[in-house]
């Protein structure tokens, strides 16, 4: 199998490339690692660089043309998405939800009214969303949601909490799942909507993770009445229309995160080499060399897999189970990557960045703390092991969660 991309895939990409270097903000610094010192102001590079793109015709390759997209092929879209993801991903974070989710989901399932008003208002940076399915009492068990919207006339009122919720402090609006009907089979009483975030009853909360930020919240709602067209298909189909999100959100990782894990194990190889322990470059040292080689193994193991699932995805277009595969080979590794980055620094380890004594500006020390919530995220990895196990190797389901369907 020839995994090179063709000429004129390669073209394209040199061709994005060279844009890249002269697009990238002004106030971008690649040697500092985060860049923004608010939420806020990270929301707004974000948003600055996605209307950049945008502009450039460099964004939503595969997208119809009538929804902000550039009427091209997936294969442009992954080459653009690998060359970000591999060059400044901080740029990109907090508009994953946006684009791997909400998009994929509102051009799957939502109305044609609804694909015309958001998607371009998406595509061009204008607005960010955030994705709020999970509760105090439903993370996993995701047909547990007890945020109930209730019908009056041609709208809903909304009442409940969600937790979780990252990037719903910077967001322009949220996919929602909701309880519409307490009465039948748990999965079948869900319903999925858009909602409008600045909606009168919408409460928002940050919540400090162990890195130090607040990149996600908790969410309350007290009687927010949101209109009956900013439901996504029909009552009861929500159920249905979140796992279509969860299979979108997965796949995408499978694509590009394998460029990304490339770009990292360059970097710890470049700190390993720059590194003394007991006055031995690190890079010497055999056990640090052995960490060097399973990282870079996983990074390929990764891409491999990454590539396998495109190629599945251009036949199919739809992402099915085994995008849990990607999501495992990524979030698994990037703890035991992280992890042997830092124990490479010794005791300069726990020097955060902005130090001068911190090594590659604190970069591994964030991103081991990040990597915590890797296997938590987007399906914790017992999880997703079952559904490998039940919907891709077709195994005897999971019995803890099919006693209470
Ligand atoms: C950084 C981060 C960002 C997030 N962003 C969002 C977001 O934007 N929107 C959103 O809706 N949610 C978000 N989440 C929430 C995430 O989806 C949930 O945390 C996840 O689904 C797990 O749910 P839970 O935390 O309730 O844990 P629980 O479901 O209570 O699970 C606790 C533990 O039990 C295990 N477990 C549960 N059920 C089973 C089973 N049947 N078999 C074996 N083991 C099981 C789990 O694997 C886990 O280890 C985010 C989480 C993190 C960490």
């Amino acid at each position: 199998m020839d995994f090179r991309l063709t000429p004129e895939q390669e073209a394209f990409r040199e061709e994005f490339v060279s844009w890249l270097e002269k697009n990238l903000p002004d106030d971008w610094d690649p040697s500092r690692y985060r860049n923004y010192d608010s939420q806020e102001e990270w929301g707004r590079a974000y948003q600055n660089f996605q209307r950049r793109l945008f502009d450039g015709g460099y964004t939503a390759m595969h997208y119809p043309k009538e929804y902000g997209g550039q009427g091209k092929t997936l294969m442009d879209e992954v080459i653009v998405l690998q060359t970000l993801f591999s060059t400044c991903p901080e740029l990109r974070a907090p508009g994953v939800v946006t684009y791997a989710m909400a998009v994929p989901t509102i051009f799957t399932c939502g109305s044609e009214e609804q694909k015309r008003e958001f998607l371009p208002k998406i595509m061009d940076g204008t607005h960010i969303w955030c994705q709020g399915f999970s509760e105090p009492d439903a993370g996993s068990d995701m047909a547990n949601v007890s945020t109930q919207a209730v019908r009056k006339n041609d709208h809903y009122i909304i009442n409940g909490q969600k937790v979780w919720t990252s990037f719903a402090h910077l967001a322009d609006y949220c996919i929602l799942l909701v309880r519409t009907d307490p009465t039948v089979a748990r999965h079948k009483g869900l319903s999925y909507f858009l909602l409008d975030m600045k909606l009168p009853g919408v409460e928002v909360r940050p919540m400090t993770q162990i890195t130090g930020e607040a990149e996600f919240d908790e969410l309350f709602f007290d009687d927010v009445r949101v209109p009956e067209e900013m439901r996504v298909g029909e009552e009861g189909q929500g159920w249905q229309i979140a796992i279509t999100t969860l299979m979108f959100e997965r796949v995408l990782g499978d694509a590009i995160m394998g460029a990304a894990y490339e770009t990292n194990v360059q970097k710890m190889i470049e700190m390993a080499s720059q590194t003394k322990r007991s006055g031995i470059p690190v890079i010497e040292d055999p056990i640090f060399r052995q960490q060097l080689a399973q990282a870079y193994i996983e990074v390929m193991v990764l891409k491999y897999h990454g590539l396998r699932s495109l190629s599945n995805q251009l036949k199919t277009k739809i992402p099915g189970p085994e995008g849990s595969i990607g999501k495992l080979l990524w979030s698994e590794p990037n703890q035991r990557i992280t992890e042997a980055a830092i124990g490479m620094q010794g005791p300069n380890s726990q020097i955060m960045g902005g130090s001068p004594w911190t090594i590659q500006d604190g970069y591994w020390q964030y991103s081991f703390l990040r990597a915590k919530g890797n296997t938590v995220e987007a399906g914790s990895s017992e999880i997703l092991r079952n559904i490998i196990g039940e919907r891709v190797l077709g195994l005897p389901k999971d019995v803890s969660r099919a006693k209470r369907k």
